[in-house]
């Protein structure tokens, strides 16, 4: 029987070597597409010794080939962290739209099913809360984060054009905050930071009075939702995420209880536009995928620590010159 394959664009990078592991397991062959931009090879190594995965250097806002058949295109490429894309502003634009463009040109071509991982940023600093799908957002197209979400909203946009003008089979993932290992120390996002430094013994930096709130995701369970949603005929979007909020100041004391931590807590400027609350509804994916998630922020804030420990990740001090 031939075997199921699927092209993981931003396959290296956190969430996409954590999806290639899992579709191996699934029973797929696997081809990874990364520039390392802000992945790296080190994410899916153990991966390497499989035959059923392959690890290509490509930049996908070039042109993207892969040779024989492909099921499924999941793209996931694209600066995410506001550190990186506020570093890397044209190619989060470009990854955005013209790898979008590629990505589904690869599957319209081969006749795969297509999964776009969009994002929360959709919403902006949304008016609504929690947010439905059906929520249009409220966004900042010339603020520092519009490089972001309006990349992603035209990688939405087009992704739905290429269902209905091309009769490509697509879905969109929107996903919420998410985290687990690999996620890299100073990527800027909360938990790595705080985690990192509260390993260090420096104060955790929490932006504003902290009351702005976030919905946080364990990695495992935000895959379980992709793979049911690559699986599902569901066109969405469909919200991914975990609805447990917290102020960002409760989830700054809880890393330094768990990682028994001496840290204080400082607080430091808030970013513009950084979103004031955010809570996914996940009635539809509840309803229509029968996913929700099942693992506890505390088990899975301790799994994250146990990571950054054992790889020794974050926990060397900050060289200043
Ligand atoms: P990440 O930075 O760890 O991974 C992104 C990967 O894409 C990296 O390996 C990077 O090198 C690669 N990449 C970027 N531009 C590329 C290009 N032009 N060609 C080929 N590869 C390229 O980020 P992540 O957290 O794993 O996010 C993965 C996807 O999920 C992103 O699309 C992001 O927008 C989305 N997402 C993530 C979260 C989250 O909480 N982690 C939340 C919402 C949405």
């Amino acid at each position: 029987m031939r075997r199921r394959r699927a092209v993981v664009t931003g396959g290296a990078g956190f969430l996409g070597s954590h999806l290639c592991e899992r579709l191996l397991q699934e029973g797929y062959e696997v081809v990874c597409l990364d520039d390392f931009c802000t992945g790296t090879s080190a994410n899916v190594e153990h991966l390497l010794e499989d035959s059923r995965f392959r690890l290509v250097r490509a930049d996908v806002t070039d042109y993207i080939h892969v040779s024989g058949h492909v099921d499924a295109v999941l793209h996931l490429a694209s600066p995410a962290s506001p550190i990186d894309y506020l570093q890397l502003p044209l190619q989060t634009l470009k990854v955005g739209s013209i790898g979008t463009l590629h990505s589904l040109g690869l599957a319209k071509d081969k006749r795969a099913r297509f999964l776009l991982a969009s994002t929360s940023e959709s919403y902006g600093d949304p008016l609504v809360h929690p947010q439905p799908e059906t929520y249009w957002g409220n966004v900042n197209p010339v603020g520092p984060r519009g490089v972001y979400d309006e990349a992603k909203r035209f990688a939405e946009a087009t992704t739905m054009a290429y269902s209905s003008a091309c009769g490509v089979d697509t879905t969109i993932a929107r996903i919420f905050n998410t985290f687990g290992p690999r996620m890299r120390p100073r990527d800027g996002r909360a938990i790595p930071t705080f985690i990192g430094q509260a390993l260090r013994g420096e104060p955790l930096t929490v932006a504003g009075d902290g009351s702005q709130t976030r919905s946080v995701c364990y990695v495992d369970d935000l895959i379980e939702g992709l793979v049911r949603l690559l699986r599902s005929d569901t066109a969405g979007p469909v919200n991914i995420g975990n609805c447990g909020e917290m102020s960002v100041l409760q989830l700054a004391r809880l890393i330094i209880d768990l990682t028994g931590s001496s840290s204080d807590i400082s607080f430091v400027e808030r970013p513009q536009d950084d979103p004031t609350v955010r809570r996914p509804d996940i009635t539809l994916a509840r309803t229509i995928l029968g996913w929700e998630p099942v693992v506890d922020v505390r088990e899975g804030l301790r799994r994250t620590i146990e990571w950054f420990r054992s790889e020794s990740v974050g926990v060397e001090p900050v060289f200043v010159p």
